[in-house]
């Protein structure tokens, strides 16, 4: 199931065009780093999905018309959830959810949970072995197997079990220019992008709900408004404005401020033919210091994207799009860890390796992870750099191509430990280094990782159950560097 869902995702993801538009980091200290996104949101109409919001996880599930009615697979509700098992006996579905046991018939309202009668709305299914329950009855249902109170907005089809909501504030300050100051209780990483007149942020993974009202008015004539919407199992805030805007983010994630784009603005970046041999990394000495906005711990690169495809993996497999699945993954069991992190692209864009490096090094993450992926080879090669001869440091200043070389020592020693955690899961992998940019241009810990099938059969590289192996051994790998990556930044 999880697999051709994912490979609809993948399908689509390769085919849809980007909405968004790449905005540059714009003034003296970049803090502001936009993303064309490709909006999963409202995209896809034909495709419905639950979203389920706990403290395991947060996912989404596709949603199945049945007899006119929506239904969800029982067993992968409750998969992420804790230990589960199922068993088929004749029109009997057997459903056990760690000492919970539960019993539907096929084409049969009444069921047994934990030794009590319940009775759906509309009858349980088997469908080739999977136990499908109507979707109405999951604010019921799962209170009672869970032991815990469910909120389930069937309209939005978002599902909160226990207390994981995250509320938010929005204000308009009366500064020139207005700032729109959104505080979220919970660090958040939408998805961001403009469009002429507005500003629109998806939230496709954190449990966002609405402030008291759902539009809200502010007195100004550049931000007049924001609406919050909840659709599809995602939710949505949109801004208006009379001008360009831009977001940032603080406090660890949990404010979001929008403001103007400034007029005087530089011209959009693009990269020199040549890297920049005298390009400096490190401020003028007269310059004032640029604000620590350290709130990204770790920046995943999803290698190639947009017009640069990497390499053709299979007939139908393109290596940038197993780049931006993987990475997403392991943003997934990074966050799910406490550790913050930036995807530097979370769609189909392209990207310089210029840019990369320079989003990365404004960010000031600890640790930085570029994913490619290769259909030879065996499990995960761990990449740290080699900075070219000839390229030396001098003073305070860095030169642009040997950036890395006060953080090598480190890399390698990171690189060694996810190896390590990738081997104590039975996942082959190994460190070398390579002069791969643009790790040498990166101003922290900076890894590659080259993905490869543990086998012959290169479609496992699009399996969710490999990235999902190797991006929680990575990520098991990164937290417990932790400390000595946080005194290195
Ligand atoms: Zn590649």
């Amino acid at each position: 199931m999880r697999w051709s869902n994912e490979r609809r995702e993948l399908a689509r993801a390769s085919r849809r065009p980007s909405r968004g538009r790449l905005v540059p980091a714009i003034g003296a200290f970049a803090t502001a780093i936009f993303f064309a996104s490709t909006l999963l949101l409202y995209s896809s109409p034909e495709e419905k999905r639950v979203t389920i919001y706990s403290n395991a996880a947060n996912y989404s599930l596709p949603v199945l018309e049945r007899n006119g009615d929506e239904y969800v697979g029982l067993l992968e509700v409750f998969e992420p959830l804790g230990v589960v098992s199922a068993k088929v006996n004749g029109p009997h579905w057997k459903f056990r959810y760690y000492d919970v046991e539960s019993e539907f018939t096929t084409g049969k309202t009444r069921a047994r949970i934990h030794g009590s009668d319940y009775d759906l709305p509309s009858a349980f299914l088997l469908d080739n072995q999977r136990g499908l329950v109507p979707l109405s009855c999951l604010g019921t249902l799962l209170p009672r197997i869970l032991g815990g109170p469910v909120t389930f907005n069937q309209n939005s089809r978002r599902l909160f079990i226990g207390n994981v909501a995250v509320h938010f504030t929005a204000q308009v300050s009366k500064t020139t220019p207005p700032k729109l100051v959104m505080n979220f209780t919970a660090p958040v990483n939408p998805t961001i992008a403009t469009e002429p007149g507005e500003l629109r942020m998806a939230f496709n993974r954190e449990a966002v709900v609405a402030p008291g009202s759902q539009a809200l008015t502010f007195d100004s004539k550049i931000i007049p408004s924001a609406s919050f919407q909840e659709n599809n199992g995602a939710a949505e805030v949109v801004v208006a404005a009379s001008v360009p805007l831009m977001a940032s983010f603080t406090n660890n994630g949990r404010t979001i401020i929008i403001e103007p784009v400034p007029l005087a603005t530089a011209p959009p970046q693009t990269a020199p033919a040549q890297p920049p041999q005298t390009a400096t990394v490190a401020p003028p000495p007269s310059a004032p210091a640029p604000p620590a906005i350290r709130h990204y711990f770790v920046v995943v690169d999803p290698s190639h994207g947009g017009a640069e495809r990497g390499a053709s993996l299979t007939d139908q497999l393109a290596e940038k799009d197993v780049t931006l699945a993987f990475a997403r993954r392991l943003r997934q069991e990074l966050e799910l860890r406490g550790l913050v992190t930036l995807l530097l692209r979370d769609g189909d864009i392209t990207l310089t390796l210029d840019q990369r490096a320079s989003l990365t090094n404004s960010a000031r993450p600890a640790i930085y992870l570029c994913v490619h992926a290769a259909s030879e080879g065996n499990g995960v090669r761990v990449y740290s750099a080699v900075v070219p001869v000839g390229t030396e440091n001098h003073g305070p200043f860095l030169s642009w191509d040997a950036a890395q070389t006060p953080f090598q020592l480190l890399s390698r020693s990171a690189g060694s430990g996810l190896v390590r955690s990738l081997q104590s899961k039975q996942i082959q992998a190994r460190s070398l280094i390579a002069p791969l940019r643009p790790l040498n241009n990166i101003t922290t810990v900076a890894l590659a990782l080259e993905v490869a099938p543990s086998s012959d059969d290169v479609s496992q590289l699009n399996s969710p159950a490999y990235q999902q192996a190797i991006a929680a051994a990575i990520a098991t790998g990164i937290a417990d560097f932790h400390d000595k990556l946080e005194v290195a930044r």
